[in-house]
């Protein structure tokens, strides 16, 4: 068996141990004699799978009573959607564009209501965070939106925004169970499993209760409203079991290396090797001003798309796959989720600097 480090932004590395448990079950889960891909989304079995799966997740994050973890399919792409249709009271909200993901939310909400672009960074490729500290949010906002992490530009929310009493609302696909969270600062946040959690197909919602309601837009289809989910503990129809289940395992996995402040403080650690040597290479330049960084997603150029190739072809060579940057960008990104070993990391800073030797 030959494993590459994988820098993919999604779907991701998952921790290897999670890998060889779900092979080891994957013909007989736990003595009932089938695999958890053939059993029944109503069966005994699989609520404890999505019970357990629930209670690890709340334990993880700290989750308070007063919010609901759905658990979702559609991506984080349709939540772009769900989420104004089921709290748009005023038809009106803010969102802070921090890149194409945010973009597309705002976009998609714009169909449904008024969807203000409360600050921008596209004036610089959206490489740093506007201030959000005196945003323009009016009275009748129904909730202020961000993406917290920026997969493709490398940028992350280290303060969020004030939202001046609005609910946020707040994407985490890509910094989803990688640092601490302090749940009540949020009205819903949310995410796409599949770059730090699990298998594609599930989007996890933890969402205040109170915004779970009966007055959703009006032609909110019934699979989109939270209040069918909620009510349903997100089996109204058949879920995407098997990324529940190994989401699950993930769960446990996390709740082994010591939660969620152990798992900042190994991103930290992380990402530090990669920027530390950004920040004194001639060659590589990291795209992101230094306070907005990134512990998920380290997006990184040469000045040259010649070099950029070069290099992109002979770290896949070595077993360092992929790295080709977003079109946007350009150059070269490294995602570094949860999963991804130090060891990954140095290995990619000693190629860098191998290479910038041999090419300068
Ligand atoms: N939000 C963020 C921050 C993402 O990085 C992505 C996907 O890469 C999405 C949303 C879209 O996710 P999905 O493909 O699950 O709809």
């Amino acid at each position: 068996m030959s494993r590459v480090y994988n820098f993919s932004a999604g779907p991701a590395v998952l921790p290897e141990e999670v890998l060889l448990e779900a092979q080891k079950e994957m013909l007989d889960y736990h003595g009932c004699g089938m695999s958890v891909n053939e059993m029944s989304h109503r069966s005994k079995t699989f609520d404890s799978i999505i019970q357990t799966a629930e209670q690890d997740l709340r334990d993880l994050y700290n989750i308070p009573d007063n919010y609901k973890v759905l658990f979702l399919q559609g991506g984080a792409s349709q939540q772009f959607a769900a989420i104004p249709m089921n709290l748009m009271k005023n038809k009106k909200a803010g969102y802070v564009i921090t890149g194409q993901w945010a973009k597309k939310a705002c976009q998609e909400a714009a169909i449904y209501g008024e969807a203000v672009q409360l600050a921008s960074s596209a004036d610089k490729t959206f490489s740093y965070l506007p201030d959000c500290s005196d945003l323009p949010i009016t009275d009748d906002m129904d909730y202020v939106y961000i993406c917290k992490n920026n997969t493709i530009y490398g940028t992350h929310f280290n303060t969020l925004p004030n939202t001046k009493g609005k609910d946020l609302v707040a994407d985490v696909s890509s910094c989803f169970l990688s640092e601490p969270e302090d749940i009540s600062k949020y009205g819903i946040i949310y995410g796409g499993v599949q770059k730090n959690v699990g298998p594609a197909g599930l989007v996890i919602s933890i969402i205040r209760e109170d915004l779970i309601r009966d007055d959703v837009l009006p032609y909110t289809p019934t699979m989109l409203k939270f209040k069918t989910q909620a009510d349903n503990g997100s089996l109204y129809n058949t879920p995407n079991c098997w990324s529940i289940y190994i989401c699950g395992l993930v769960f446990k996995w996390l709740k082994a290396q010591g939660g969620l402040a152990e798992m900042q403080k190994r991103n930290e650690e992380k990402a530090k090797v990669l920027y530390d040597y950004l920040d004194q290479s001639k060659m590589f330049k990291g795209t992101v001003r230094v306070e907005d960084r990134s512990l998920m997603n380290v997006p990184f150029v040469t000045d040259s798309e010649e070099l950029n190739a070069k290099f992109i072809k002979e770290a896949t060579a070595e077993g360092l796959v992929s790295l080709k940057g977003h079109r946007t960008v350009g150059g070269m990104r490294a995602s570094i989720y949860n999963a991804m070993p130090k060891a990954g990391v140095e290995k990619l800073v000693q190629f860098m600097d191998q290479f910038e030797k041999a090419n300068s």
